[in-house]
């Protein structure tokens, strides 16, 4: 048996930098930590090779005193907390005081720092956490930190690094984040000698983020405020008509901290699954204010993961909240000529976004609210024709009487689930309100059996009269299901299902769940469930597959709509009338006033556009009568 041995300082440090630093990014979320923790308002950060040969901060924050530089890399030396019970209370960002221990550990770091009320900072240099260097030098308040040589005396994790390449974009991820995290700090990124950005630290999230992304994404924010008892949610989100591939411009913060709530990131992304495409990520940059003492801070630095207190009404008043501010927003997708950056843009750019990013044709349309009744005035205006129009004067004069006619036409019955007609039902919507994107729409016609084309003011807005249709038919059908009182149709013969232990933990503790949708359930054992009666939707009894589904969505169903919703907007679709179905004017227009009446008219339940406009300018400078 060999002897038990303890060991050392340096050898627990460098074990210990296996656990706290994974790579270049994370030593410089620790150290970017230090420098906000330490007050300060300017924050440089500089790379080269992906941070595997150099990493160097600079800030202006409050500095070390000499005498406590040494205690700085000690394992367990921190200035933020004397005792647990400080843990509970904590705003500053790192605690545990292992970061300066552990880097220092792993490679080969200088320090140079000095505090407001000494004359004099102090030089010191560690390689692998061994002091070699300490002297007094003249320097400017606030600490620079350089980290050179990463895992040079630990191989085997110096290999496990990736491509300077991979290294850079995790830091620039970061450096992103950071930023975006702290608008009131101005940062400076730059990487192999390039400034990749620098942002203005005015306070302002919104010029932040324009400084980082761009205008295209700016343009497109909605600017989010709410509070609850709970907590305040502050930031922007972005519309429908910007979105990712991935989750790369979801951020999320709580008390100004970036953290990973796949939590948080599934109610603020299932808000936006009617309204973006599938498979497409929405864009939020998002602070939740909430009482430190509600929040888990005992997880590990390096893990993002977060828990709090509450969670399960915080989450549910998010998503409501989220919801309306979305649809409070303006959604009809502009075409625009593809923004064709500048050489020198795009270099830089590169560097700096993401990869995956897609810059999508449409931009927004103005904020709109619901307005005040009024009449529809698709007609009002009648400016003479010009040349090159789609119609002649006759024509137009034609469709007017059209309308007239369409205003008169009796209700004709709301199609049944059953049916399927494809065919638009003229139904008159009484008690709508108006919506000022919908007015002053001049129908001008349709072309190729698809678009439906209005001139409004100085735009040209089209229409897809499939997925106008579809939004339409959609809320009809959801109108019905939810108007129709759920009825439990009992069975004959109760059946049984199997089920796994999570899903009979999951069914058990929900039984009033599954009542109030419509079933009657009883525990069988203690992995059976016995069903004895089934809801009734849409005049058809539920299946096994309606209790998986409810099982696996519990946690972010509000209620039973939401896990009807893909059946129905599958319905919707099948129903509606395809691209190319040839339609009258008549149709057209009793489409539009139908679509005018949803409560979300500007993407089908899919999420794709249902109104596309082009500017009269953008219609000119095609033809070059406008450079
Ligand atoms: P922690 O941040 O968990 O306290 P660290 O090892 O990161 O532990 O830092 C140790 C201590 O060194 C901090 O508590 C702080 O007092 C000091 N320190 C580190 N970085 C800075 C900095 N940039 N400016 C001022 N003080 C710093
Ligand atoms: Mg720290």
């Amino acid at each position: 048996m060999p002897k038990i041995n303890i060991l050392n300082d340096i050898t627990i440090n460098k074990i210990a930098a296996g656990e706290v630093i994974e790579r270049p990014a994370s030593i410089i979320k620790e150290l970017v930590e230090n420098s906000i923790d330490a007050g300060a308002t300017q924050i440089s950060v500089e790379i080269s090779s992906g941070g595997k040969n150099l990493i160097k901060i600079i800030d202006n924050g409050c500095g070390i005193d000499k005498d406590d530089v040494n205690k700085a890399f000690l394992r367990h030396a921190t200035s933020k907390i004397t005792q647990a019970e400080d843990l509970y209370a904590l705003s500053s960002l790192g605690f545990r005081g292992e970061a300066l221990a552990s880097i220092s550990a792993c490679s080969k770091m200088e320090m140079i720092t000095k505090t407001e009320e000494s004359i004099i900072g102090t030089r010191i240099v560690l390689h692998g956490g061994v002091v070699s260097v300490k002297e007094a030098v003249a320097a400017n308040t606030g600490t620079q930190i350089i980290v050179r040589d990463l895992f040079y005396n630990i191989p085997a994790r110096r290999k496990f690094l990736k491509s300077n390449q991979s290294e850079t974009m995790a830091i620039t991820d970061l450096m992103n984040k950071l930023a975006i995290g702290n608008p009131h700090i101005r940062f400076k990124y730059i990487n192999n000698k390039k400034i990749a950005f620098e942002t203005p630290g005015d306070g302002e999230l919104y010029s932040t983020i324009r400084m980082l992304y761009g205008k295209d994404i700016a343009d497109n924010l909605i600017h989010i405020d709410y509070k609850t008892n709970f907590y305040k949610i502050s930031g922007y989100t972005a519309n429908n008509n910007v979105y990712r591939s991935n989750r790369n411009m979801q951020h999320i913060f709580i008390n100004g901290r970036y953290v990973k709530s796949t939590n948080i990131m599934n109610v603020l992304n299932e808000s936006y699954k009617a309204i973006i495409p599938i498979n497409k990520f929405p864009i939020y940059f998002i602070n939740l204010e909430m009482d430190p003492a509600t929040i888990d801070v005992n997880i590990h630095p390096n893990k993002l993961e977060v828990k709090f207190n509450k969670e399960a009404e915080v989450l549910s008043s998010l998503s409501d909240y989220i919801r309306g501010v979305l649809l409070k927003s303006s959604l009809i997708g502009r075409y625009r000529e593809k923004f064709t950056p500048k050489k020198e843009e795009i270099i830089e750019s590169k560097e700096v976004l993401q990869k995956n990013e897609e810059v999508r044709e449409f931009d927004a349309f103005s904020t709109f609210t619901y307005s005040k009744p009024s009449e529809v005035t698709e007609a009002k205006e009648e400016k003479p024709i010009s040349l090159g129009s789609f119609k002649s004067l006759e024509e137009i004069e034609e469709v007017k009487e059209v309308k007239e006619e369409v205003k008169d036409t009796p209700i004709i019955n709301t199609p049944s689930i059953h049916e399927k007609p494809k065919q638009i039902s003229f139904i008159e919507e009484e008690e709508t309100a108006k919506n000022s994107d919908f007015k002053n729409l001049k129908y001008i016609g349709i072309v190729f059996d698809t678009y439906i084309l209005f001139q409004k003011n100085e735009d040209m807005v089209m229409m897809d009269q499939h997925a106008a249709h579809e939004r339409v038919r959609f809320e009809m059908y959801m109108k019905q299901f939810k108007s129709n009182t759920i009825s439990t149709q009992m069975l004959l013969d109760p059946f049984l299902m199997d089920l796994s232990p999570t899903d009979m933990m999951v069914v058990s503790k929900n039984l009033d769940v599954f009542e109030r949708y419509g079933f009657a359930i009883e525990l069988f054992g203690h992995k059976n469930i016995s069903i004895s009666g089934v809801p009734n939707t849409f005049g058809n009894p539920e299946s096994k597959r309606f209790i998986y589904e409810i099982i696996d969505n519990l946690h972010k169903m509000d209620n039973i709509y939401d896990a009807k919703y893909d059946d129905i907007a599958e319905i919707a679709c099948k129903s509606a009338i395809k691209a190319n179905d040839k339609i009258t004017d008549k149709e057209a227009l009793a489409l539009l006033r139908q679509l005018e009446a949803c409560e979300n008219p500007y993407t089908c339940p899919h999420g794709r556009p249902v109104l596309v406009k082009m500017s009269k300018y953008d219609i000119e400078k095609m033809f070059k009568r406008k450079m």
